[in-house]
């Protein structure tokens, strides 16, 4: 491996913390609070406006109220495009896995709504029973101006239905990716149709201009990540160095450039790599295991999971390579001046080595701990070099594996013995625990840790499925979001009924 060793390498800027922004001075993203608000100002936008000029013009209450949620409904929907997961202005301080949460709740908060545009269509005063309702969808059904709603209504359930449950299942994932975001631009593109062609909401200027503005932005989200993205990836030049099998099941892949200053980024990111095409919607998310200090190195660690990670280590030197980065908050900007534990299961020990690669490289004086999980004692691959890095530094590790007598590690999965022990002497409190592993494993570590003392808001995690967590902390997030969001949308209805009646 031709990474520059630690020791002979000198601390940069990028590497000293805390970084109020990511290495070349990029910012790292909004607040929670900000991207809430921002989120509720587009969804709830184009209503309100409309409520300035009376109202999205319904007679009585049901039609008014079925208009305010389809428009609510087709905003939350375009919004999805943005809240991708794809946008480190959205991601870069929150972390992808609230992202891809938020993106999940904002998906079925937005077929809700769908929900309630129909019903409150099928709804009349005096005549709503189950009947007359059937008889009412029936007849909506088969009107021909409103086919374009129809088959939105359609796409927007088995959009739903297929992220969910069939994600990495039964098709390919590439397969899968593709065809999610197919249905997500027809989806869109009928709901616009629908709104435009019969809402009488878009007679009103106001709402229909903020209508389009949201749908601009999705627009404009799809082309930086299928067009300029995939472009501007190829410009920081970066070709493979080398490529090896570090055990049966783990490759490691080198990345070099002649134009580093292209590139930088803070340690525990992650970046999407394209391998040897242009243009390509097949990218693949990988953490960076280096340090910055070794730009203009790249070294990533691959376990084999599928067609792409199986032939990681047959890439031949000099093919080039899309980066797309950096992305992600698994970094120390995160961390207070306390003590850092790292807990990485299997090939979750990428990011975790460019941590250490990093606290080792700046001298930083703070202790680290590290509890480390994979399934045999070859499968921890860089064992040897984290010792190395961290001899001299206040540091302690338990390496696990699901086997038995394996040299020098621990049998079992990290336990609340395991975390006592390696925390001991230091004050949970005042710890920044960094997880990233399997989803089950993140899951019981964030438990542990809260029970041991660990304050949930100095709990960083980087989850490798792209996908929400379901850990104590994400339903916690989960839970206050879906009440800001009740609350909003309430107070929207109202405002909606209160300017048209
Ligand atoms: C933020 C992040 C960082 C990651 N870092 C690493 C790392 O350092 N080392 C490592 O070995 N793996 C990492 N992964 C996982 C890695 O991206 C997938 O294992 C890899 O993309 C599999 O690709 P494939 O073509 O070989 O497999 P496929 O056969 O295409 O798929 C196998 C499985 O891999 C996952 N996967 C495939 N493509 C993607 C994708 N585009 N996005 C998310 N998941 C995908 C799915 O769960 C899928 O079921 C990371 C994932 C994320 C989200």
């Amino acid at each position: 491996m031709a990474i520059r060793p630690p020791n002979g390498a000198r601390p940069t800027e990028n590497d000293r913390m805390p970084q109020p922004r990511s290495a070349a001075g990029r910012f790292v993203g909004l607040s929670a609070p900000a991207l809430a608000i921002a989120y509720v100002v587009l969804t709830a936008g184009p209503v309100l406006l409309a409520s300035f000029n009376g109202g999205p013009q319904g007679a009585t209450v049901f039609p008014l109220l079925a208009r305010t949620a389809g428009v609510a409904a087709l905003a939350m929907f375009l919004m999805q495009f943005v809240t991708s997961g794809r946008f480190e202005t959205i991601s870069g301080r929150i972390g992808l896995d609230r992202t891809m949460g938020f993106h999940r709740l904002a998906a079925v908060g937005a077929l809700g709504m769908l929900g309630l545009h129909i019903v409150f269509f099928l709804v009349r005063a005096g005549e709503s029973g189950v009947a007359a309702m059937t008889r009412r969808l029936l007849g909506y059904l088969l009107r021909a101006d409103l086919f374009t709603g129809v088959i939105a209504t359609l796409l927007a359930v088995l959009l739903i239905l297929t992220g969910k449950y069939l994600r990495g299942r039964l098709l390919p994932y590439q397969g899968w990716r593709l065809g999610h975001g197919a249905m997500a631009v027809a989806l869109v593109l009928l709901g616009l149709h629908h709104a435009f062609t019969n809402a009488r909401f878009m007679a009103d200027p106001l709402g229909a201009s903020a209508l389009l503005v949201i749908a601009l932005v999705a627009l404009a989200s799809l082309l930086v990540v299928y067009v300029l993205r995939p472009v501007h990836a190829f410009r920081s030049g970066f070709t493979v160095a080398s490529a090896r099998a570090l055990s049966p099941s783990i490759a490691e892949l080198v990345l070099t450039t002649n134009t580093p200053e292209r590139f930088s980024f803070a340690a525990g990111q992650f970046a999407w790599l394209t391998i040897g095409r242009r243009h390509t919607v097949t990218d693949n998310p990988f953490s960076i295991a280096s340090a910055p200090s070794d730009l203009p190195q790249l070294r990533f660690l691959i376990r084999n999971a599928g067609d792409m990670s199986g032939s990681a280590s047959n890439i031949a030197p000099g093919t080039r390579v899309g980066v797309d980065g950096p992305h992600g908050s698994f970094t120390l900007r995160e961390a207070g001046d306390g003590p850092v534990l790292l807990l990485a299961g299997g090939i979750g020990i990428a990011p975790v080595l460019s941590l250490v690669r990093t606290l080792a490289a700046t001298g930083d004086p703070r202790p680290v701990r590290l509890i480390a999980g994979a399934r045999s004692a070859a499968d921890h691959v860089v064992r040897t070099e984290i010792e190395d890095l961290m001899a001299g530094h206040d540091f302690r590790a338990i390496f696990l594996t699901d086997m038995d007598d394996e040299a020098g590690c621990e049998k079992g999965t990290c336990d609340a013995g395991h975390l006592a022990r390696i925390v001991d002497g230091l004050d949970p409190a005042a710890v920044t625990a960094f997880i990233c592993g399997p989803p089950a494993m993140m899951e019981t570590a964030v438990g542990l840790l809260v029970e041991a003392g660990v304050p949930p808001g100095r709990i960083v995690m980087e989850r490798f499925d792209f996908d929400a967590g379901d850990d104590a902390v994400c339903r916690m997030v989960r839970r206050r979001f879906i009440s800001v969001m009740a609350l909003v949308y309430g107070a929207t209805f109202a405002v909606a009924l209160t300017a048209a009646l």
